[in-house]
């Protein structure tokens, strides 16, 4: 059966720290143990969800996007598919958790949902080697929204602004192992209507390749994430509306979109 890995708070607590969600209930990591205490974690007396404010399930110390991943997505952008996989990186200061609202900054007029799979490392990553299994980096998967500035980004030479403002990148609900990347399939609905629906078996550049090349450039830490391309279908969002990425066997991220001056 899948864990399904948290971070949450407990009221009266300035910690966030990281549990296992059993049903109803969440059984905290003894105090002090991190991400890759994982799969093998100690576990403290379990609390009640009621009891609980879920955070985002991460907190790297970077984000690693992958541009053009899905060949369809490149084509609506006018793109052309890149030879190597096409990196930039993202604030992890734009983290969100499932719920919280998406700002729409009074610099852009038009701010888009990209519904994408993440894959959160579990344990250090450095120039792994062809003999080494991608996979077996990885604690799990969850669902990320990179949200864009899109005007911003067609006029900027490079994403950093686009991609970076606060709230851009909501991440969750939860982190689930045990799940075959190259077998998910992800939908972005935007007030129920359903405007992405990719499957990972379409990504030019697969999970396993992307976590070695991307660790043959910069080590990769326990708690980094990896946002790995989005499919065809991206859209602007506007006051009010409700975004939601779905994966299967993960489960739901919805956030609510507001405007801000
Ligand atoms: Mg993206």
């Amino acid at each position: 059966m899948s864990m399904r890995i948290c971070r949450f708070m407990t009221t009266g607590s300035a910690k966030a720290r990281f549990g296992l969600v059993e049903s109803d209930m969440v059984r905290p990591l003894a105090d002090g143990e991190t991400i890759d205490s994982f799969p093998e974690p100690r576990t403290d007396k379990p609390i009640s969800i009621a009891e609980v404010e879920f955070m985002a399930p991460v907190s790297p110390s970077k984000i690693v996007c992958v541009g053009r991943n899905y060949k369809e997505h490149a084509a609506e952008l006018g793109n052309k598919m890149p030879d190597e996989p096409l990196l930039f990186l993202k604030a992890p200061s734009a983290i969100i958790a499932d719920g919280a609202s998406i700002e729409r900054p009074p610099q852009s007029q038009q701010v888009e949902h990209e519904g994408e799979l993440g894959v959160v490392i579990g344990r250090l990553a450095r120039k792994l080697s062809e003999e080494e299994d991608p996979l077996s980096y990885v604690v799990g998967y969850t669902c990320v929204n990179d949200v864009t500035a899109r005007d911003l980004q067609r006029k900027d030479v490079q994403f950093t602004r686009a991609k970076s403002f606060d709230t851009f990148c909501p991440v969750g609900p939860f982190i689930v192992d045990g799940l075959d990347p190259l077998k998910l399939v992800v939908t972005t609905r935007v007030n129920g209507t359903v405007k992405q629906n990719g499957r990972t078996a379409d990504m030019a550049f697969s999970v396993p390749f992307l976590i070695r090349y991307i660790s043959n450039i910069m080590t990769l830490y326990p708690g980094d994430l990896i946002a790995t391309g989005t499919p065809a279908g991206v859209s602007p969002m506007k006051d009010g509306d409700v975004v939601e990425v779905e994966i299967e066997g993960i489960g739901v991220l919805r956030n609510p979109v507001r405007d801000v001056t």
